[in-house]
Parts: C-alpha cells; structure tokens; sequence
C-alpha cells in the first residue's frame, strides 16, 4: 500500500521473474519512488472509508465470528467446481450474507482468488457497496474484473476511481464531467418523469454516506454532508423516460436540479489490480513536472496552468513519461536510489 506521505512502494514483485528483470523492476520502483506521488488527496474528496472502520468491517468480511461444522445444504450437492463457479456469479449482498452462515461457507468463498482480490484490494469500494446498498447489483466476478481494468471507460484515461451505482471504473475528472456519471435526487427524477412508485422502484437508488466530499472539480471547498441523501443516476431515467419530458413536462421545467457533489458522493477510489505481477496501481503523478508547474505559476501553487488530475499515469505510462521529462529525470539524478542504475549497467556488461 502507499504510505502516509504519497510515495510509492511496490506490494509485491512477480514470483517468475527472473534475476535481470527484478533488478529492473527494483529499478522502475526506485525511479517511482523518486520522481512519481500518489495523490490519496483526491481518494479523501470523495466516498471513502476510514482505517478504523476498514479493521471493524474486516472481522465480518475477512473472517466469521460464527464457526459451524455444518454444511451447505442444497448447494453441498453440487460438484465442487460448479458450485465455486456459481459463488462467482452471486452479487456481493449474497456472499456477505452466505460468508455469515457457517464455516464451510466461508472456506468456499475464501478460496476463490476473485474473492481476495477484492477484499485486499478494493475493501473502500467493498465497503462503500455495502452500506451506499449497491452491492446487490454487482457481482464477484463484475467485481474483479473491473478491480483488473485500469481506463476510464469514458475518457480511455488511467481511472483510479469507480462510480459506483454502475459499477464503471472512471478518472477523476469523468466523475463530474461525464453526463453517465450525474446523480439526481429520488424526488427530482420522480417529478421530472412522473415516475410511479413501481418505476421510482426500478432506478438504482443508493443511500449516500456521510462524509466530506469536494463540491466540484474547479472548486477547491470541500462539504461535510451529514444526511444520508437517496440517489440515482440521471442517465439510466433519461433513457427510459425521456419521451416523457417531450410530451407532458413544461421545456422550462426540463433541466434537473443537479449538483455535482452528488456526483462525488457516488465514487470512490479503486486501484488496478494487475494479476501477473500481484501488484495494485492507484494511478501516479510526475513531481517533475507538479514543480514545473508550481514554478511556472509562483504563489498560484493550489491553482496550476494545467488540471493537476490530467497528469495521473498508469505505473507503465508514467515509466514512459519519465524517459521524455527532464524533470523528473533530475529528481531522479540527485536521488540516492540512483545508484542502483549504475549497478545494473554494471552487471548487465559483466553477463
Ligand atoms: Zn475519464
Ligand atoms: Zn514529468
């Protein structure tokens, strides 16, 4: 995990590799670690879950204060494969749930490699489902997959967050700009499309969390947000009931009220988990080109020439950023780590 001040360290490195490409990977790492930040900053505008309470939830999703030799009832009668390949496909409410009943129900679920996956790696997202009641609507196997996807899948850059109530992985800067992304009160989509009870029902509402959330992309205040506020997503109502706004609702009562920090409060950090190597990405920024900026701007440090969340790279990306930036490149130079290239040089001539 990155620690406290941002800096990056590596979880761990692939058990294939092999003598020169560790050296080369503790080379990339070293390199990381002197010109690269991670910027948790942005994780802590919006939905996210303390340390403290990551420990209280773990003793119900890591490990089963019930333990019971029993069975799994119906389910024991199929074979074993099966019936793994099925845990796969249940939604997250249903294992929490299933984990809770015994202890052979726990081993099952616990041995899925999907299953540690998520909870090691996207326990804020895990969490944040949970209690926001979306994790009806995603399964294990959703889960995973888009804990192994790194683009945002509106912009095609690194996405290091998630928005929630659809389950699409996105950049920081997609949560507020992107139409998919735009939450809307219950009350407000229901008066815009005069939606029944029953078609209210069907929106995938989620119960916000209490928290401090940034209130916009350009903005920067941030809001503490103590009720628990019932959302939806705007888009999926605008499909389905947009012919309605044609027909019976005055044009000027046609723009919903629509306030971004809604947006905020639906998404929450999630890193790429890249399964060869067993390694998280939360998304990395070059220092390099953070104090280009800051020099270039003197006395304007909160407020850069160029969105400070456009320069977020994938690990590989920001590899290639740093062989064409200077910057970093002398960050990197006057680092004591820098040694090490000259090791491996050494050695790689010495073969
Ligand atoms: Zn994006
Ligand atoms: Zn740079």
């Amino acid at each position: 995990m990155a620690p406290a001040d941002g800096r990056l360290v590596s979880i761990s490195h692939s058990p294939q590799a092999r003598p020169r490409e560790a050296l080369q990977t503790e080379l990339d790492e070293a390199i990381i670690r002197a010109a690269g930040s991670h910027r948790r900053a942005y994780a802590l505008t919006v939905v996210h879950v303390s340390r403290s309470d990551h420990s209280r939830v773990q003793s119900s999703i890591l490990t089963s204060s019930i333990v019971s030799q029993t069975g799994l009832g119906a389910l024991d009668r199929l074979p074993v494969e099966l019936l793994l390949q099925a845990l796969r496909h249940m939604d997250m409410q249903t294992l929490f749930s299933l984990r809770q009943v015994n202890l052979r129900a726990r081993q099952m679920v616990d041995s899925l490699k999907e299953y540690r996956a998520v909870v090691s790696y996207g326990l804020t997202a895990y969490c944040a489902l949970l209690r926001m009641r979306l994790a009806a609507h995603v399964t294990l196997l959703g889960f995973y997959r888009l804990l192994c996807s790194q683009d945002c899948a509106f912009c095609g850059k690194f996405g290091g967050f998630v928005f929630l109530p659809l389950w699409i992985r996105c950049c920081f800067e997609c949560i507020e700009e992107d139409p998919e992304t735009r939450m809307v009160t219950v009350a407000e989509v229901r008066r815009l499309f005069r939606l029944s009870r029953a078609e209210v029902g069907r929106q995938r509402a989620c119960l916000t969390m209490p928290g401090i959330y940034t209130t916009g992309l350009y903005s920067a205040d941030k809001s503490y947000q103590r009720a628990r506020l019932k959302l939806v997503p705007y888009f999926p109502a605008m499909k389905e009931f947009g012919d309605r706004l044609e027909t019976g609702v005055p044009r000027s009562r046609h723009q919903p009220f629509w306030d971004p920090v809604h947006n905020f409060m639906a998404s929450c950090e999630l890193p790429y988990y890249d399964p060869q190597t067993q390694t998280v990405d939360y998304g990395i920024s070059c220092v390099g080109c953070e104090a280009r900026a800051v020099e270039g701007n003197p006395g304007q440090a909160s407020r850069p020439a160029v969105a400070p969340w456009d320069g977020i790279f994938s690990r590989d990306n920001f590899l290639k950023h740093f062989k064409g930036c200077r910057q970093a490149q002398k960050l990197w130079e006057a680092s004591p780590e820098a040694a090490l290239e000259a090791i491996i040089k050494r050695d790689v001539v010495h073969e």
